[in-house]
């Protein structure tokens, strides 16, 4: 299954999602963009869109919803979701907790006066950047940021995750001209949930800004950047399209190969 999920929309905005692709290897960025090819859709990343649809419906149904009705919600998704426990390897209890606290959660929140909006469409002028923010809650002035990633490894917060959600940050100031101050990453596994909350200062605005522009450079040219990945493991997560274009690709793999067989 491929899908077209370019680094860049067709006003040439870049995508916040081209962020981590250079930070793994620039040069993977400018071929996936150059050559225009078709990302893979993986398991991973179907079952990523799947839990992000949950969410975005349970925050739908909250809205108007009731204490008395929250029971009722909640068996209609537990329900719903049942045909993809196996596909995506989910532990039954979990997602059915899952969905629960994040019900209540939802729905608590609202009673408070706190607004939550899911999958919201963002973009800047000045950064030529677009995106979709997976949550973001705003209370009396004050913007949470919230990115969604499921995995089936680590839940440690990477710096490009600190980027993406200070790109997000940057675009509800200038869009809503409101200060987002904190954001938060929500790892989700097969049977567990990670929360880790990152601060959204000056530094790592700025930080973000300057990679942008980096990235704007890097897409200008029409020669490969000389940079690439400077991990065997940013090799090995990339899409065989890319890495069958990639000239750098045999040689990583066969030093790699090297090193091991000394070990
Ligand atoms: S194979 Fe490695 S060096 Fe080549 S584009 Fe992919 S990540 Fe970059």
């Amino acid at each position: 299954m491929t899908t077209h999920c370019s680094p860049t929309n067709s006003n040439n905005y870049l995508r916040v999602s081209s962020i981590s692709d250079f930070l793994i290897c620039p040069l993977r960025l400018w071929l996936k963009v150059k050559t225009k090819v078709p990302a893979p859709s993986t398991l991973e990343m179907v079952k990523g869109r799947f839990l992000h649809q949950i969410k975005h419906e349970i925050n739908e149904a909250t809205n108007q919803a009731t204490a008395e009705s929250l029971s009722q919600i909640i068996d209609s998704f537990s329900e719903s979701v049942k045909p993809y426990l196996e596909i995506f390897n989910f532990d039954e209890d979990f997602l059915n907790n899952y969905i629960m606290e994040e019900v209540w959660k939802d729905w608590g929140m609202k009673q408070k006066g706190i607004k939550i909006i899911t999958e919201l469409p963002l973009k800047s002028e000045t950064l030529k950047v677009s995106g979709r923010a997976d949550r973001v809650e705003f209370f009396n002035g004050f913007v949470w940021v919230w990115e969604l990633k499921t995995t089936n490894g680590s839940a440690k917060i990477k710096e490009y995750h600190k980027l993406q959600l200070a790109t997000y940050a940057l675009m509800i100031e200038e869009e809503y001209d409101l200060p987002v101050r904190k954001g938060f990453v929500e790892f989700v596994n097969d049977q567990n949930k990670t929360i880790a909350p990152v601060l959204l200062d000056d530094k790592i605005k700025s930080k973000a800004k300057e990679v942008i522009v980096h990235i704007h450079l890097l897409l200008s040219n029409s020669q490969p950047p000389s940079q690439y990945a400077n991990t065997v493991w940013g090799c090995k997560s990339c899409p065989n399209e890319i890495t069958k274009m990639c000239p750098l690709w045999k040689k990583i793999t066969e030093e790699h190969n090297t090193l091991c067989l000394k070990r």
